[in-house]
């Protein structure tokens, strides 16, 4: 191992790829060569810091300088200006930043604070920065699995992947059996939403250990990633992280000399919306069509192969390890008295940063589109947002003071959802944004129940009907009728929370539909 005097982290996403990361860093590696720097500068790859539309970023350490939008042509600059003289590329610069959203310094990281930093293919790195001391804590303080149950009860965490259901007592419920199986459902299928992917592409580790966590919690021996197909990159990492841990025994049998045993396995989806919910998700791994099951019996009693069964999102199992080295009420410290810690957020749209941001729960939507997504874009006025992704509600002006965390929302009868805040401004047209939905839940419908088979393509072809000018004043609401049938009668959660972004946005914007039907 040697002592590198600087580093150069370069974000590698697909993004990235694209954008020419491979030839900026065989470009980068030359240079460094060429000036005999090779030796004292190391780069490093690591996952992205949550910009999006930023090209190749570069991040220099120990100087904190970040270099967005590079390009092969630039890097004999920085390697000569920066490496050698000490003089940041002030025309690259992400200026008064340390990370390209502008506001990385600011974003209390718990979830991402090693994504960007560490280069995900390195255990050594991850252990570096803490990886697997939770784990080793409960091993060699002894807790229990119960008491590791009560830790995660008592720092109030709530499962991040939408419905926000507490995570300790959902882990409380799981049947004892000799059996039992963890999930990681990282099926993100939300669209515009990649925050499960950073976390899986830069610190695949932190992932690993909070499926054990869970394990020892509820006395399961095996667990399985169920990541989306697309995710190619993110698979690989998390791939090449659970061999290195089994490597290093931190997976397998036994673990730490413990009795604990654990090991994980990836399972690809093939990409449905659907198999996001939590019954289809498991029909999927057990081989079969991704189809919901009925409710109850639910996971935690019959689950996979008929085995009790823990389905947790990727971003409540990141939680899972500072909770159990720093304590509850460490935890606590961020966010609400009933949302504690933080959410990923990923802020898409008519903003001037789009990216994901960590932002304690509870934070306003003002701030969090002032503040971390710079603004709405080119200067415009803000018009609304859809919160939640597509099953979310459109909200108004007036809801930028409200808190964004699981309460403050509902009391606005909206939903957090994936955390995902789609920004629009003054142009936006709320009824084509309302046809984009319906056609994507009716292309997304399993199509199992006739009420959302049928519902889905009622409502759809209602509000072609008022875009072309053909709509009744009535089809406003025969719409909340349609979606109110289908609410309650439809089996999972993708026909039943049609209604949420159809009825906001009738709540909210109105005159726009009204318009087209007078
Ligand atoms: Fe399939 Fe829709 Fe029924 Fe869910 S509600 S099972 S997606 S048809």
């Amino acid at each position: 191992m040697r002592l590198a005097r600087g580093h150069v982290l370069i974000g590698i996403n697909d993004e990235a790829i694209l954008a020419g990361a491979r030839d900026v860093e065989a470009a980068l590696r030359g240079a460094l060569a060429d000036s005999g720097l090779a030796e004292e500068i190391e780069i490093i790859e690591t996952g992205d810091l949550g910009a999006t539309g930023q090209g190749v970023v570069l991040s220099m350490y120990p100087d904190g300088v970040i270099y967005a939008g590079v390009g092969v042509a630039d890097v004999a600059e920085i390697v000569s200006e920066h490496l050698l003289k000490g003089r940041p590329v002030e025309r690259l610069r992400v200026q008064g930043a340390t990370a390209p959203s502008g506001a990385t310094r600011k974003q209390p990281r718990i979830v991402l604070e090693n994504c960007g930093i560490i280069d995900p293919h390195s255990l050594e790195q991850a252990i570096g920065v803490g990886a697997y001391s939770g784990i080793a804590k409960i091993i060699e303080e002894a807790i229990s699995p119960p008491d590791v149950v009560g830790i995660v009860k008592a720092s109030g965490l709530r499962g991040r992947g939408g419905a926000g259901f507490p995570t300790g007592l959902k882990w409380s419920f799981t049947a004892k059996d000799e059996q039992v199986y963890i999930i990681c459902n990282a099926d993100e299928g939300e669209p515009g939403t990649f925050k499960d992917r950073l976390i899986l592409e830069g610190d695949p580790h932190r992932l690993i250990e909070g499926m054990m966590i869970a394990g020892y919690a509820v006395n399961a021996s095996k667990g399985y990633v169920y990541v989306r197909g697309e995710y190619a990159l993110s698979i690989e990492r998390m791939q090449t992280a659970i061999d290195a841990a089994r490597e290093a025994g931190l997976l397998g049998d036994n673990i730490l000399e413990s009795d604990f045993s654990f090991d994980i396995e990836i399972k690809k989806g093939a990409g449905a919306y659907v198999c996001g919910e939590e019954t289809s998700l498991i029909e999927s791994i057990e081989g079969k069509r991704g189809y919901p099951r009925l409710k109850p019996p639910y996971p935690g009693a019959v689950g996979l192969w008929n085995k009790p069964t823990v389905v947790n999102n990727v971003e409540t199992l990141a939680n899972v390890p500072p909770i159990l080295v720093n304590g509850p009420e460490w935890f606590r410290s961020y966010g609400t008295e009933k949302c504690p810690g933080t959410k990923v957020f990923t802020i898409l749209g008519h903003v001037e940063k789009p990216g994901l941001v960590e932002a304690e729960m509870g934070t306003s939507l003002q701030t969090i589109i002032d503040i971390y997504g710079g603004g709405v874009k080119d200067g415009k006025a803000f018009k609304g947002a859809l919160i939640g992704g597509a099953a979310g509600a459109f909200v108004c002006p007036e809801c930028l003071d409200k808190p964004m965390d699981f309460e403050g929302l509902q009391e606005l009868s909206a939903v957090l959802g994936s955390g995902a805040i789609l920004v629009f401004n003054e142009d936006a047209s709320i009824v084509e944004m309302l046809d984009g939905i319906l056609a994507f839940f009716k292309h997304e419908s399993c199509g199992q129940c006739a009420p959302c088979r049928g519902g889905t393509l009622a409502l759809k072809t209602i509000m072609e009907r008022i875009r072309g000018g053909q709509g009744k004043a009535q089809d406003l609401d025969k719409m909340v009728e349609v979606a109110a049938a289908m609410q309650a009668t439809s089996l999972c959660p993708l026909g039943q929370s049609v209604i949420l972004p159809i009825t906001s946005a009738l709540q909210n914007f109105r005159a726009e539909f009204e318009a087209l039907v007078n």
